[in-house]
């Protein structure tokens, strides 16, 4: 419990950095009511973790460590984990694996678990939690690859199903919350050599014995993990200098049956980067870049990190600006960083006709459904429309620049739809702003101007 300890005691030294380091309680939805239970959001402080995986009997055992405080005014805590629990201790004491059973959110959020016993908001809160590592229970997960000794395991994140997050495998909670993660791994039996390619420090404790941390500032959806054979993958480094002199160790692995060179990964790698830090700011991850090529469709981002395709490679490392630089607060935020990421890295800015003829409302941000953890679809597409409305009525120039301006303000934090319509209309004071938010990103009819007179009734 040592970052307990050190976290506790950064909260008494620097009460006034509370809000901006750890403290995510204002962000969580109002409770909810359900099944007769009436759950509370919580803001984690730390999870713990550690996962044997013993090859041989093709188990993994998980023993996770959560703390903890109650929003508002307290009550019974909602968090999520999609594996079944068969111990558990709340603050010391053991409690019934049902007495913290999945409960139904809604269609779009999926299931959140509650746990059945009053807390108060004024201490810090512990969970422990025991479990065997099996397919998460979320939709379109996929199972660990168990081999011959060997292990495949990819944490394969996804903003397009609710639940397929961080919860798949630990503990956590919906995307408004920060935490530390502190994550010992250890594979029994394998015969071959394994790569940990991820975005956490790892300290090698022993041949497939590893510690990694990740920072506080990680939310549910910021951490990659892909463990997989050496033999399946060529993995190099190089270190870059991005404008404003800024080093990089780019760690580049891929599968060997993705069919480019690795040099040639590096070299594009570099090159997006360097873009990316002209029209949107510096590299904000570190001193690190974490890039896992694959072929096939699907490519996800992370903090300072991608599993991608090649096709994706641009996409995906402008996510880490927007997406996991500035991190959408709600999942009701992810549609603004598919919209500028097709917007400003695939160029997508629909032609002159488009964006100046009024089309029908879209709803990217349903603020009615707080608990939604999809994004939409339409992010991809009317979204990226919105940002060309948006260029179409202050201009192009002013619009990369204000983007730049705000990601320099939430970078490695979050924001919501709210933060930006605000920021965007602030500083260009022009109507056509707000418009575009209230009839493509919130889908309301009529004008921004009435809804916002109604509003002050
Ligand atoms: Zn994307």
């Amino acid at each position: 419990m040592l970052l307990t300890a050190v976290t506790a005691t950064l909260l008494s030294l620097f009460p006034a950095q509370q809000t901006d380091v750890l403290d995510d309680r204002m962000f969580a939805p109002a409770p909810f009511k359900v099944d007769g239970l009436t759950g509370v959001g919580i803001d984690i402080n730390t999870v713990e973790a550690k996962v044997v995986f013993d090859l041989e009997s093709q188990t993994a055992s998980v023993v996770a460590d959560m703390t903890f405080r109650m929003t508002g005014e307290g009550g019974m805590p909602i968090f999520d984990l999609r594996q079944d629990i068969t111990s558990a201790k709340l603050n010391g004491k053991k409690m019934k694996p049902e007495e913290m059973a999945p409960h139904k959110f809604g269609k779009t959020a999926g299931t959140m678990r509650i746990i059945e016993k009053e807390l108060k908001p004024e201490k810090e809160h512990h969970l422990h939690l025991e479990y065997s590592l099996a397919k998460p229970q979320s939709p379109s997960a996929i199972e660990i690859g168990w081999g011959e000794g060997t292990l495949d395991w990819d944490f394969f994140f996804s903003d397009l199903n609710h639940g397929r997050y961080m919860e798949m495998w630990f503990p956590a909670n919906l995307i408004y919350d920060r935490f530390g993660f502190e994550f010992d791994l250890e594979i029994k039996g394998a015969t071959e050599e394994h790569e940990i390619v991820t975005n956490g420090t790892v300290t090698t404790v022993a041949d497939t014995h590893w510690q990694l941390s990740f920072p506080e500032h990680y939310t549910a959806f910021s951490h990659m993990l892909v463990i997989i054979p050496s033999k399946e993958v060529e993995r190099t480094s190089a270190t870059i200098t991005l404008p404003g002199k800024k080093e990089v160790d780019v760690d580049v692995c891929r599968r060997l049956n993705a069919s480019v060179t690795n040099e040639r990964v590096h070299e594009l790698v570099e090159q997006h980067m360097n873009d990316f830090t002209n029209s949107m700011g510096e590299w904000p991850h570190g001193d690190r870049c974490t890039v896992f090529v694959w072929t096939g469709g699907r490519s996800m981002e992370y903090d300072g990190a991608t599993t991608t395709s090649m096709g994706a490679l641009s996409h995906e490392l402008h996510h880490s600006w927007y997406g996991r630089g500035v991190k959408p607060r709600h999942q009701n935020d992810g549609w603004y960083d598919e919209a500028w990421t097709v917007y400003a890295a695939d160029g997508f800015r629909g032609n002159e006709k488009t964006v100046s003829t009024e089309a029908r409302k879209s709803t990217l941000c349903p603020t009615h459904l707080p608990w939604n953890r999809i994004t939409p679809s339409k992010s991809y597409s009317t979204g990226a429309l919105a940002f060309g409305r948006i260029a179409h009525a202050i201009g192009e120039e002013k619009l990369l620049n204000l983007m730049s301006l705000f990601f320099d303000k939430y970078k490695l934090r979050t924001a919501s739809t709210q933060d930006m319509e605000a920021f965007l209309f602030e500083a260009t004071k022009d109507p056509a702003v707000k418009q575009v938010f209230h009839r493509y990103i919130y889908g309301r009819e009529g004008s921004w101007t009435d809804a916002a007179e109604s509003k002050r009734d």
